[in-house]
């Protein structure tokens, strides 16, 4: 599984936005037209709260360009939880102080510019949460 990859391929978008299925209250991310579960169009937007715990998390060390100046950097899988999971990056972290089950939340980071000329993309990462109960 390629994290990385899967997480390029979400709409980069500052907030959790996904779907709630009006029909049967099944939540998605990211956003869909039609209910995976029910097969309803009756979607409405839902967004998520931002606070999960992290499933599968690998290291990149080479990265697609417009990332080269963050590697390392890791990629990771996030179990919000409200039960979709997230790909995104985790930040605020060395690569390797992150462990798979640590409880995370979300914030909003620069996630990638491809030149001098390019305007500076934001998007959302996962960082760790220092203190829980
Ligand atoms: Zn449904």
């Amino acid at each position: 599984m390629d994290i990385a990859r899967l997480w390029r391929q979400q709409p980069s978008n500052i907030r959790l936005l996904g779907s709630r299925c009006r029909s049967c209250g099944v939540l998605t991310f990211p956003e869909r037209v039609r209910c995976a579960e029910c097969c309803s169009s009756e979607l409405q937007a839902y967004q998520f709260k931002g606070d999960g715990e992290l499933l599968v998390a690998t290291t990149v060390y080479e990265a697609p360009r417009g990332f080269v100046d963050q590697v390392p950097y890791v990629a990771g899988l996030v179990r919000l939880v409200e039960g979709p999971i997230v790909a995104a990056m985790i930040t605020d972290i060395e690569p390797d102080k992150v462990a798979v089950g640590m409880r995370v939340e979300m914030v909003t980071r620069r996630i990638c510019s491809s030149g001098a000329d390019d305007p500076i993309v934001y998007g959302y990462k996962f960082r760790p949460v220092a203190h829980h109960d």
